[in-house]
């Protein structure tokens, strides 16, 4: 059987996400009281937005991100050789 690659963000466009604006990717939360106000699981900030994929893609530039992260590392990858 063939292993299905495993891309970073696997999630339907029209999914809620959550984006934390510090760790500048999408992330776990949890929730804090009653209020919609979420907390990020990895840093443990409160400095998290939410919406569809499709809008916090576009509101952060995720694939610009993406791209910038893939061009750094196959730079990486060339300076090791
Ligand atoms: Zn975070």
């Amino acid at each position: 059987m063939e292993q299905e690659v495993v891309e970073s963000i696997q999630v339907e466009p029209g999914k809620v996400v959550f984006y934390c604006k510090d760790c500048e990717e999408l992330v776990d939360t949890e929730r804090c009281g009653r209020k919609y106000v979420y907390r990020c699981k990895k840093c443990d900030t409160k400095n998290v937005a939410f919406g569809t994929l499709k809008s916090v893609r576009g509101f952060f530039r995720l694939d610009e991100k993406e791209k910038q992260k893939r061009k750094a590392e196959s730079q990486k990858a060339v300076e090791k050789k």
